[in-house]
């Protein structure tokens, strides 16, 4: 894995490269205050929790969101880069995404899963 270029990576996503549904925009709002460790884990590898490559929604569970997975992508070779489990959620390399479209050397690691707050604000769209 590459930090530094990971970092560079997603310094230059913005709020337009996020996808905007209901579930992921309500991911990006709450999953930094719900997972602190996991936000620290994946800043160390250059990546901003808040800039999911995609997120797989499974629907309300007990008034809270349960992602069954969200997906982010790393800059590097995926050789050093091992299985750990943080608050819960299991983080791994997947084979399964949809295309990243970059020509440079990456992987896409999945966390799962994620059990989020639903807003009050934006109920109206889930
Ligand atoms: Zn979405």
């Amino acid at each position: 894995m590459n930090a530094e270029k990971t970092k560079q990576y997603y310094d230059h996503l913005t709020d337009e490269d996020i996808c905007h549904c209901a579930y992921c925009q309500n991911y990006v709002r709450k999953i930094r205050s719900a997972y602190p460790e996991l936000a620290g884990f994946l800043d160390r590898m250059g990546v901003d929790i808040e800039k999911p490559f995609e997120a797989i929604p499974v629907g309300p569970v007990n008034e809270m969101m349960l992602y069954s997975g969200v997906q982010y992508v790393i800059i590097g070779s995926a050789d050093d880069f091992r299985q750990v489990s943080i608050e819960n959620a299991d983080i791994f390399i997947t084979d399964s995404h949809p295309m990243t479209d970059l020509k440079e050397d990456h992987f896409v690691i999945e966390i799962s899963p994620v059990l989020l707050k639903q807003t009050g604000e934006d109920s109206d769209d889930m």
